[in-house]
């Protein structure tokens, strides 16, 4: 099995470049004209880059000064006439929204250019673009300045033969549908390092507007070795108390482990189900009464050290996970056969890793 730890980078956003037509064919326009390019300004989110031209004009004006300057901008431009070409010839990687009225002569010049597949006319009397389909054009009354910014709704990672069994940004989370999957939506910040299972593995990114497949970056500094992963990242290592140990040092000797107060076996969870007043049971260790999902025991000689191990599956062989799934953890182990991931049994109380190292549920 392929092992790989990746990163993928939060995607930035694109820029904005906003083109005024202040030719003569929209004057009766220029006040919707200035209003509808004040609603980009306030409701982009400040984090976009915004830039400001005219029509027939590549020189680019600053957007802080537009409230005041704004008729002056238009009477040096007012003589000019509609063409795109001294803009589209400036900007590169950029959403282009153009604010008009009649026809831009050039317009068909850039049919088949790819920077046209980005322009957006926002139409205040006459059409922008006429007969020719170029760019996408929607009337004033559609338009809110909200648009502009596509920003990105989901972000699915998967690949062939995939299984995370790291993951640093917890707003992921796993998903079993068909294929294995990690999932995120409307968030900030969509960066995260995984180390995982598999082979090909893309990020589909779902915008307002398409969607894009990324390939992640892999790390190669970076272990995949799962002790290594479960020292360098969470919280740091606390201590078993001494009776705690002694309970710990009896039970990863014992072949059938029984609760320390009433006899009961434990196969699944480190908790007792005979306690009264608990759904999920008392837990046997008073010290992981906080931690829900992975323990990682580590035996030392001066005693027994314990962390929490967030996500949600956990790699213990070269060939097999645990998934935590409601109270209980199963194992699933990559059958070559049948080329895919089958689930087996569920997996006992301090499960060795390697070297002194055990995982439990808690
Ligand atoms: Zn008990």
């Amino acid at each position: 099995m392929e092992e790989h730890f990746l990163s993928l980078e939060s995607p930035k956003f694109e820029t904005i470049v906003v083109i005024l037509d202040a030719s003569e064919s929209a004057e009766n326009d220029w006040a919707m004209i200035v209003d509808s390019a004040k609603k980009i300004f306030q409701k982009t989110p400040a984090e976009i880059k915004k830039r400001l031209f005219f029509l027939g004009n590549s020189q680019e004006y600053d957007i802080e000064d537009f409230e005041e300057n704004v008729s002056l901008w238009r009477k040096q431009n007012n003589k000019r006439g509609s063409f795109i070409s001294p803009v589209l010839m400036t900007v590169n990687n950029a959403k282009i929204v153009i604010i008009g009225s009649g026809i831009i002569y050039d317009l068909e010049d850039w049919a088949d250019n790819h920077k046209s597949t980005k322009i957006l006319l926002v139409k205040m009397s006459e059409s922008m673009r006429g007969t020719h389909e170029i760019g996408t054009e929607i009337d004033k009354d559609s338009f809110d300045g909200h648009q502009l910014a596509n920003p990105i709704h989901s972000i699915q990672i998967d690949g062939e033969d995939f299984m995370p069994y790291y993951w640093d940004n917890p707003d992921y989370s796993v998903s079993f549908e068909g294929s294995i999957a990690l999932n995120s939506s409307n968030l900030k910040n969509y960066s995260i390092n995984i180390a995982a299972f598999g082979t090909n593995i893309k990020a589909k990114i779902t915008k307002s507007e398409g969607k894009e497949k990324i390939s992640l970056t892999s790390a190669e500094s970076h272990s995949t070795d799962i002790i290594e992963l479960i020292e360098t990242n969470g919280k740091s290592w606390e201590k078993l108390s001494s009776d705690e140990e002694k309970l710990f040092n009896e039970h990863t000797r014992a072949d059938v482990i029984k609760c320390p107060t009433c006899g009961c076996v434990i196969s699944g969870p480190l908790r007792c189900h005979n306690e009264k007043g608990s759904i999920l049971g008392k837990p046997i260790y008073n010290s992981l009464k906080e931690i829900r999902g992975f323990v990682i025991f580590k035996d030392l000689p001066e005693g027994i050290y314990y962390k929490q191990y967030n996500p949600e599956i956990i790699r213990i062989d070269e060939n097999s996970v645990a998934i935590n799934k409601k109270a209980k953890s199963v194992i699933y182990r990559y059958d070559t056969n049948k080329k895919k991931w089958i689930q087996y049994e569920d997996l006992k109380p301090y499960y060795p890793l390697k070297g002194g190292y055990y995982v439990s549920i808690t």
